[in-house]
């Protein structure tokens, strides 16, 4: 682990401050993530959640610096990691870091995995590449690791090719890649989106399971509130390149205060009330090309007036650790999220968690 100074003991892992990822098109600079403030405090998990398009992946790879640069370029902002600005390290360093410090996990391990090599080598390459041990060395960490990831026959399947393994175990190995110099932050984009219900749950308990034993900070990106619920301790909301609300997972989900979350919320199907229908926020995520004037969301908001479409809204705090960028947030207008007119109070984590499989069916 990253040794740190004792004036940093208090300073959170990570701090994206004002973060801007532009890609140039040549209709001119589609804004992508636009102004993110994030924080994660050491052991944390913290949810990213938003529709596709809204930024959370580009904020994702902004940390670990992969965004293709061309097109791609970072605006504005910085990405403090331990007080250190990553937009500002030379290649060589953030390689270092890459993969050591931070790790990364994504959606379809099949990008990631090399075809032609096993999986255990792709492992033991992971280790050595960070740690001096020898070939031996590394091939026993790397079998230690697959029985640590849930791999039955973890010696027989270091030989193993990514195409001889199912989506579940192909995703294992792409944890036991990340976690193999242990890493201070992981990152994981959509990590459970491409497998079936079952091995979703497996996957999500493995890396719960390994937070607690490893004691590292997660980073969360899903579209998934279901996942949030499970997983996170706080959890922010985006919307066309910048959050809209931040909150403890509870208080998101007992008392939103942005209108784009409560929509969010209204568009989960509920597995214990079947006769309340999911409502799809309706409309489309705006072209972040040209954005919408004042705030992004007001095309789409049931709740907009005059001020919405001149004046951009600032992320406010309306409670200790809730933030909204709302104009109206904190001040009683929102109706409560799909139960309301039932009267049946407000959606909570556990209604969310049994809604969830159904949801990812
Ligand atoms: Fe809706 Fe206006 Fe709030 Fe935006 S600022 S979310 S348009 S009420």
């Amino acid at each position: 682990m990253m040794s740190q100074p004792m004036s940093a003991m208090h300073e959170p892992l990570l701090r994206i401050e004002d973060l801007r990822t532009y890609f140039r098109t040549r209709m001119g600079d589609v804004r992508a993530v636009d102004g993110v403030n994030l924080t994660i405090q050491p052991g944390e998990t913290v949810g990213l959640v938003g529709e596709s398009g809204s930024g959370k992946s580009v904020t994702a790879r902004s940390i670990i610096r992969l965004v293709p640069t061309p097109p791609g370029r970072y605006a504005g902002g910085r990405i403090l990691f331990h007080g250190t600005d990553l937009l500002t390290l030379p290649e060589r360093e953030m390689q270092e870091l890459r993969g050591d410090k931070i790790s990364m996990i994504f959606q379809d391990p099949m990008t990631f995995l090399n075809p032609v090599l096993t999986v255990g080598e792709q492992v033991a390459e992971a280790i050595r590449r960070h740690q001096r041990v020898s070939r031996a060395e590394a091939r026993d960490r790397t079998i230690e690791l697959f029985r640590t990831v849930g791999i039955p026959n973890a010696e027989a399947r270091y030989d193993a090719y990514p195409h001889h393994l199912s989506g579940g175990m192909r995703q294992r190995v792409m944890i036991a890649i990340a976690l193999s110099c242990e890493p201070e932050l992981l990152i994981a984009d959509e990590p459970t989106t491409a497998l079936d219900v079952t091995i979703q749950a497996q996957i999500l308990e493995l890396l719960r399971s390994l937070q607690e034993r490893f004691g590292m900070s997660i980073l969360l990106i899903t579209h998934d509130l279901g996942v949030v619920a499970e997983m996170c301790r706080s959890v922010a909301v985006m919307y066309a390149g910048r959050i809209v609300e931040q909150a403890p997972v509870e208080t998101l989900f007992s008392d939103p205060e942005h209108p784009y979350t409560i929509g969010l919320m209204n568009a989960i199907p509920r597995a214990d009330l079947p006769e309340v229908p999911p409502r799809p926020i309706e409309g489309s995520p705006p072209d972040l090309l040209r954005p919408p004037s004042g705030c992004r969301f007001h095309p789409r908001c049931p709740y907009r007036q005059d001020i919405c479409q001149r004046v951009d809204p600032p992320l406010q705090t309306i409670a200790p650790g809730h933030h909204s960028a709302c104009h109206f947030a904190g001040q009683g207008t929102f109706a409560r999220p799909a139960l309301a007119s039932a009267d049946m109070g407000r959606v909570s984590p556990e209604q969310v968690v049994s809604a969830a499989p159904e949801a990812r069916r």
